[in-house]
């Protein structure tokens, strides 16, 4: 197995951008810390908008969890209408719901829109259930789907078995807006559309002092420094020392990935015959795919520290041979982790940090369709309209109480998600 090796992604992405590291002194009108794919949908936006804007990335674009997540493009938010309600009041849940319903066309539209070679697939999404009690779920979400007219449906134990070439769930539904990328050419090529819009965009730049200058605020990295009016940080699992009090409101996780070698034949017109991507309703989920080879990638939780050797992907082969055994024997090709953040919730949402300083975070499992849909909110948000009009709530920051226990959090979460697995 190729650990340590290049991921998937990385063996098989197009090339990067050169984004060369941020060198003197510079003014900005925006300037955006990270570039993931909220950095830098942001960046396109704004650039398009005619405005100054400036992103500076620790390492290159696409290096932590927008270069390594497994692509699916994902519809919708994880709650239902009425929890977003109860979170949030009626207004706001109900405009956090409906932002949801367009996220994945959103992603779509803006590879189209910028031409970018990502093997981008609509082929719709499935998520199949292996419990009774999550089949209700199903229905329940895909009547809401049917109320606000997208065709998502149902499948039964026969039609998603046929789906997914595998029997080893009861059921479960389908949204056919879903579908797939390449993550790593994704994020690449959104750098090249904000680099085209206009957008200076500067890899091994890491920000690492951000400070009040009167209005403005001024970035520092270590060659360079920008002087922005106001500030974006899209830096999901890793805004470090930058801001402590959000890096203490995230609870940064590890989920692994392995890729097989090419299917055969005909295994590969047995396994997910439609190109549909799928993940499903587990607690400690699993989520597959085929790449535009043939590979089958498979991921879920990986160890708390990060992948340590071949044993640290012993849980993702095992899901290859629970859900495919034809594919037991195939050899693993790549095998990578990254690190998802987090939030308690599991809601997304905006913080405003300071004045002129805004961070959005907790797009968790579902960031490739929502922060590209964010893009455009949040680059109105950084020209000056109201943060009350953005799509997510604009909420305070809440530490989690005694962060640094956070391994332990993590253990204990995921210990009583096996028994929800087990038991529910
Ligand atoms: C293994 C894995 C699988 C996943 N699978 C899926 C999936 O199939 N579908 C889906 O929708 N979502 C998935 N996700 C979630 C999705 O990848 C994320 O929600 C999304 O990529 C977040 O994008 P982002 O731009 O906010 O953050 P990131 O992509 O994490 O980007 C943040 C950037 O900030 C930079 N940064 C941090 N600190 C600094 C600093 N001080 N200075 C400069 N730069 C800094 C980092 O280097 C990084 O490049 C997965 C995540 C992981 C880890």
């Amino acid at each position: 197995m190729a650990l340590g090796g290049p991921s998937l992604w990385q063996a098989t992405a197009e090339p990067p951008a050169a984004c060369p590291p941020l060198a003197g002194e510079r003014e900005a009108a925006v300037a955006i810390v990270g570039a993931g794919f909220t950095g830098l949908a942001t960046a396109i936006t704004l650039a398009e908008d005619g405005i100054d804007v400036v992103v500076l990335e620790a390492e290159e674009p696409g290096a932590a969890a927008s270069g390594r997540n497994g692509g699916q493009v994902i519809p919708g938010i994880r709650h239902f209408p009425d929890e977003l309600e109860a979170a949030f009041g009626p207004a706001v849940g109900r405009r956090v719901y409906e932002f949801g319903l367009g996220t994945a066309d959103a992603a779509f539209a803006l590879i189209r829109r910028h031409a970018i070679a990502c093997d981008a697939v609509q082929t719709g999404w499935l998520q199949p259930a292996d419990k009774p009690a999550h089949l209700d779920a199903s229905r329940r979400r895909v009547a809401q789907w049917q109320r606000m007219g997208h065709a998502a449906r149902t499948l039964d134990r026969e039609e998603m078995a046929a789906a997914l070439g595998s029997e080893a769930y009861l059921g479960g539904w389908m949204h056919p807006g879903g579908g797939s990328v390449q993550p790593l050419s994704y994020v690449r090529g959104l750098a090249r559309a904000a680099l085209a819009a206009g957008a200076a965009v500067h890899g091994a730049s890491p920000v690492t002092a951000l400070e009040r200058l009167g209005e403005r605020w001024r970035l520092r990295t270590p060659r360079g420094s920008v002087v922005a009016g106001r500030v974006l940080l899209a830096t999901n699992a890793g805004p470090g020392n930058l801001w402590p009090t959000l890096r203490r409101s995230l609870l940064p996780v590890w989920s692994f990935q392995i890729a097989t070698a090419p299917l055969p034949a005909a295994e590969r017109a047995r396994v997910l015959p439609g190109g549909q991507p799928a993940s499903d309703t587990r607690e400690v989920l699993r989520y597959f795919r085929l790449d535009r080879d043939g590979r089958f990638v498979v991921g879920g939780k990986g160890r708390l520290g990060g992948p340590r050797g071949p044993d640290s992907f012993a849980l993702q082969r095992r899901m290859v041979r629970r859900l495919y055994p034809a594919l037991a024997d195939l050899p693993v090709e790549h095998a990578w982790g990254g690190q998802v953040a987090i939030v308690p919730d599991r809601l997304p949402r905006v913080h405003e940090l300071a004045p002129g300083l805004i961070a959005a975070i907790g797009c968790n499992g579902k960031g490739v369709a929502l922060c590209s849909a964010l893009g455009r909110p949040l680059a109105e948000a950084l020209s000056g309209r109201p943060l009350a009009d953005l799509p997510l709530p604009v909420a305070p920051v809440r530490p989690i109480p005694l962060h640094a226990l956070r391994p332990l959090y993590v253990a204990a979460g995921s210990a009583w998600m096996k028994v929800k697995d087990a038991f529910v």
